[in-house]
This record gives C-alpha cells, structure tokens and sequence, in this order.
C-alpha cells in the first residue's frame, strides 16, 4: 500500500526558529510533508500579471504575499527537505478573503458586485459581510494564479501546490449563490455551452420564492423532512437552477486542469496541483462539483471549520428563514435547515441561532443550549471543550458523506485540525479518515498533537 501522505500547515518562521518540532511530528503523526505559505518573491514577469491595485500589489496578489527578501521561505524549503520531507505551498484561491476593487469582485445575477454588503436583503441580515470573491472567470485573475502557483512551486523546489479557498463564499454570505454573473461569466457561459438567459431567469424565480415562505410549511418540512425529488418541486423543477449551479462548479474546474498543466509544465512534472473541494453537503452551494476536479493531481475538503462556515452558514440561513417567514419559531427554522442538509441525524446540535456559533470561544460550552455536559472532557478551559461533541461527530458525518460521492482517481486528503481539541479526538479523526480509506490527511494547527 502506498504511503499515507500526512502534511502539516507550519508557518515559515516556525520551520527556521522551531526546527525539532518537524522530528517530532514525523515521529508522532507520521509526518510526510511540510505545508509552507510564503510570502514569495516572484519574477517582474509575474509580478506585472497581478491584477490588484497599484497600493497594494507590491505587498501581495490574489492568494499570497509578495516579498523583496525571500530568504525565510528559502531556508524553510531548505531546511524541510534537509528532514527528508516533502514541501507543498498553500496558497490562496478565488475566495482571498478581501478583494480591493469592485471590478475583481464577483456580481450577482442582477448586475451588483457583492465585495460591499449594499442596501438590499442581505443589508437586513444578522451576520451580513461583504463577499471575499474574486470572479472565477476573471481572465487577469487566473492568468496571475495560473503563473504564480507554477512559478512558487518551481522557482523554491516544492513538490506541490495547495490552493485553499479555491471557492465561492462560503454559506453564509448566501448572495454568492446567485454569483458571478458578470460580463466575463456570461463570456463563459456562452463558450461552455450554457444558457447564461435560462439560468438567470431560473435562479431569480428561486430568490423570488424564497422571499415568501410559508411559516406552516417551513415548521411541517422540519417536523417530516424534504427528500431531493420534494425540493426539486419546490424550486419549480426548473433546469435552469441546476445548469446554474453545474455552470459554477465547472467555471472551476476548468480553471483547475489549467492550474495543473501550468504547474505540472513549469516543474517538469515534479510538483503536484491540489485544490479545495468542500464538504459533500454544501459543495455545489460553493461552486464545487467533484467530478470536476478530473484535471487536479489531488483534492483537500476542508473539515476543520465545521463551526465557522458549515454553522455560521446554517445559522445565516436560519436568520434568512426568520425574516421571510413571519411567525416561524427560531427552533423550526434551525431544524428545518438541520434536516435539510442531513445535520439532523445529530439530535442535540443547538436549536438556537446564537448556539450554532460552534467556532466561537465567546460562547462557553456550558451556555450552549441542548448541550450534552457528559460529553465534555476534563480540563482544558470551556472554548476548547466546545470543539467536543457536536464538532467530531460533524466531522465524521462530513467524512462519510465525502468517502460515499468521492471520484476514486484522485487522492483525497481531508483537512484536519490539529490544535485545540483534546488529543484522543485528534486521533479518533485520523483513525476515521484512514478506515475510510483517504490517501492521508492534512493537518491544520499542530500543538495539540506535540
Ligand atoms: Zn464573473
């Protein structure tokens, strides 16, 4: 059997200043691969492809930091092949977080662009944020990825490129899903062989459905459950919606065979291209498709934030349901969207919008409502005990669901957490994904594995 791959998320500076922690994570989690994240200093060829703004981009592009002084990475890169280690670099996506000008960012299938939260619905919304999405289809903006994760990759050596946040916002910022309709997508469209008319009249019919929910209904479908084929009636059964969500998903994945090639030509083969695939629930939500990803060396479904995008997200949802359907109890609402997604196999997740905050060590674990005080280890202060619980068997549910739809081709490598947590379900994880049978696991966070 082939060796499992195991890398760990090690800050740069750390790997210079902390170099036995790399023997010790070989020797207690098996580690394979050190996982560095720049800054780089890449060629002005490169450089002059950067699409951001004249005041910033000396300082970074799209996905990583730029440098004058690449004297730390170097050293890292070094130093980890020195240990017999792998290197991979983590680098950015589409979703960077912030975009700094409006033309990068991507608009909704009315025209707005979504990097300010505006005036309309979403302005009412409880956790209402700006959009961090650069538009998929931008052809400067993947021109840049495209050089910039070859040249990083070639230029220090790595053996792979990790592209995080290779997305679409996450669910909480839910008017994403109605995104990128600009100019460059419509383009898109139009070459990929869809309809870009069809689906935008399908998918405004949708919003404007879902802008009259029915209190009633909402609190039966929460109490019986929707099975795929009831849902699909419900949104009109229209092909336009899903040629939407088909259309994003493949705006993607083009991008990544892309990447690949690029990569795979600027090391002669040597480095391998990996991108984000989200968890199985949510996936099409965020414009990713595994079947997709045929053009990728490998793919990373990100576990480790369970709370701050899978929660945050159902809990936007949650406060969306409130405010569109007048008369509906927080605890429908929340159950409805459990039930929905599969989460209700669960039972004793939080049935409130401020208990689905699971990320947050504001909320301690003993405020929670409906929490399960047995299942809250000994020691360690409440925030860390927050993560117990609700978070693994999360985790687990995610891990099957993924392990059930997965492509059999391609390496899969669960991002894990590595910190935080109480030891014994770190390693619970690790022994799920490898029964499972993922080709290893990345981990994010290491102290508690030290
Ligand atoms: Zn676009």
């Amino acid at each position: 059997m082939a060796k499992k791959l195991v890398a760990c998320r090690i800050a740069d500076r750390d790997v210079l200043e902390h170099p036995e922690e790399l023997d010790l994570l070989k020797d207690k989690v098996g580690l394979t691969t050190a996982m560095l994240g720049g800054p780089f200093d890449l060629s002005p060829e490169t450089r002059a492809l950067n699409p951001y703004p004249k005041e910033v981009r000396d300082k970074r592009g799209p996905g990583l930091g730029l440098t004058g002084d690449d004297s730390i990475v170097r050293r890292a890169v070094d130093l980890a092949h020195a240990k017999g280690l792998e290197v991979w670099f983590n680098i950015g996506g589409w979703n960077t977080g912030d975009v700094p000008s409006s033309e990068l960012a991507i608009k909704d299938l009315w025209g707005r662009p979504l990097n300010k939260v505006g005036t309309g619905e979403y302005s009412q919304a409880r956790f209402a944020k700006p959009s961090g999405n650069l538009c998929p289809n931008n052809e400067a903006v993947n021109r840049w990825f495209e050089a910039a994760y070859a040249e990083a990759a070639a230029k220090y050596g790595a053996e792979g490129v990790y592209a995080g946040h290779s997305r679409y916002d996450d669910l909480s910022v839910y008017p994403a899903i109605f995104a990128c309709g600009c100019e460059s997508c419509q383009q898109a469209a139009k070459e990929m062989g869809y309809d870009f008319e069809d689906m935008q009249r399908g998918v405004q019919e949708v919003w404007e459905r879902l802008q009259r929910l029915d209190a009633r209904k909402v609190k039966l479908a929460a109490e019986v459950g929707l099975n795929p084929f009831d849902l699909l009636e419900l949104l009109g059964g229209d092909t336009g919606v899903i040629e939407w969500l088909n259309f994003r998903a493949a705006s993607l994945g083009r991008q990544f065979a892309r990447f690949t090639t690029a990569l795979h030509k600027a090391t002669n083969g040597r480095a391998r291209f990996g991108a984000q695939a989200y968890p199985a629930s949510f996936e099409l939500l965020v414009g990713h498709l595994y079947k997709d990803y045929a053009g990728c060396d490998f793919m990373v479904p990100p576990l480790m934030w369970i709370g701050g995008h899978f929660m945050d997200g159902l809990a936007a949802w949650a406060d969306f349901i409130l405010r569109h359907a007048p008369g509906i109890e927080e605890k429908d609402a929340v159950r409805f969207l459990y039930r929905l997604f599969g989460y209700d196999v669960v039972e004793w997740l939080p049935l409130s919008i401020d208990g689905m905050h699971l990320h947050q060590g504001a909320i301690p674990a003993e405020r929670l409502p409906d929490y399960r005080p047995q299942s809250i280890s000994g020691g360690g202060a409440p925030a860390e005990n927050l993560y117990f619980g609700p978070y693994m068997d999360l985790v687990e549910l995610e891990m099957k669901k993924i392990a059930i739809l997965r492509p059999s081709a391609i390496p899969f490598y669960p991002l894990l957490r590595g910190a935080v947590r109480p030891r014994v379900e770190l390693r619970r994880q690790f022994q799920l994904a490898e029964s499972l049978g993922f080709e290893g696991w990345l981990i994010h966070g290491y102290e508690g594995l030290l």
